[in-house]
């Protein structure tokens, strides 16, 4: 894996030395090069695998009675063949997107974490199990063998979902956005910034107030991915949002009732492949 890239300036590396944005660090193409949306119930976790590194996106949901990370995400990740999550970034610090975090601590490695400088102080952050984590400013990126990974984070409100640190992946010719739970704002402020994405994952589990017309119609994505529970009581997607994603062409497809949802990288964009079932 390479090192991080904040405005030319190399930061740390992920547990090797630095030689530049650009220089690829030991990966190999390995057959299983793709990503998965795992089917954790109200929550999200994605799973990136990319020439032998594993990327995570959010750890999936926990709560009194359901520890998504033990009983879905750890079964999955060692049938997908992980022994490792070489870099796990978490959207923002709620249960639905952290709470497998502790199980998951202490039944796999994970070499670093990143979350938005946002959240430093934050109380849910601080009683984490002991990791490396690291703290990072909009703006920053990180290569991981062919595939780049694009951060930014805004402030614009106080609400944690608000702050949510926002991923794009571009690998091959596909190229993918994860917006955690933020709103309207922070999609403008991508659109300005991100010429588009060939999929996209409804902002707040297809919340009424994220994945806007506006985006939808400038990005007119292929996938329009939903990660939410089983009739939640959020009533989660909000019928706009799959209507105006089937309306400029994209495929919605929902972990509630598809289930793990596998795509592989194309020069061409992403391409579902598979569903995927619990081992
Ligand atoms: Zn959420």
């Amino acid at each position: 894996m390479n090192g991080w890239r904040s405005d030319g300036a190399f930061l740390v590396g992920l547990g090797c030395l630095v030689a530049g944005f650009g220089w690829v660090f030991a990966t190999q193409p390995v057959g299983s090069d793709r990503m998965v949306a795992l089917q954790v119930g109200q929550g999200d976790c994605t799973v990136l695998q990319v020439e032998g590194r594993t990327v995570m996106i959010d750890a999936g949901p926990a709560g009194a009675n359901f520890d998504s990370g033990r009983r879905v995400v750890w079964p999955m990740l060692r049938r997908l063949g992980v022994r490792k999550i070489d870099l796990l970034i978490l959207t923002h610090p709620d249960l639905d997107h952290v709470g497998g975090l502790s199980s998951l601590a202490e039944l796999i490695p994970i070499d670093q974490v990143v979350m938005s400088e946002a959240f430093r102080y934050h109380p849910m952050v601080t009683s984490f199990p002991s990791l490396d984590l690291r703290f990072i400013r909009s703006g920053e990126s990180v290569q991981i063998g062919t595939a780049e990974l694009d951060f930014r984070s805004y402030l614009f409100g106080p609400d944690d979902n608000e702050r949510s640190l926002i991923t794009r992946v571009k690998w091959r010719g596909s190229t993918a956005v994860f917006t955690g739970d933020a709103g309207f704002r922070e999609e403008q402020a991508i659109l300005r910034e991100w010429s588009g994405a060939d999929w996209f994952k409804a902002g707040h589990h297809g919340s009424d107030e994220s994945t806007s017309t506006g985006l939808l119609q400038a990005w007119k994505p292929n996938y329009l991915l939903v990660s939410c529970g089983r009739r939640n009581r959020f009533g989660h997607p909000s019928p706009r949002v799959v209507a105006e994603g089937e309306a400029v062409g994209a495929r919605v497809m929902r972990t509630d009732l598809m289930g793990h949802l596998e795509f592989i990288p194309t020069q061409n964009g992403w391409q579902f492949t598979r569903i995927l079932r619990n081992p």
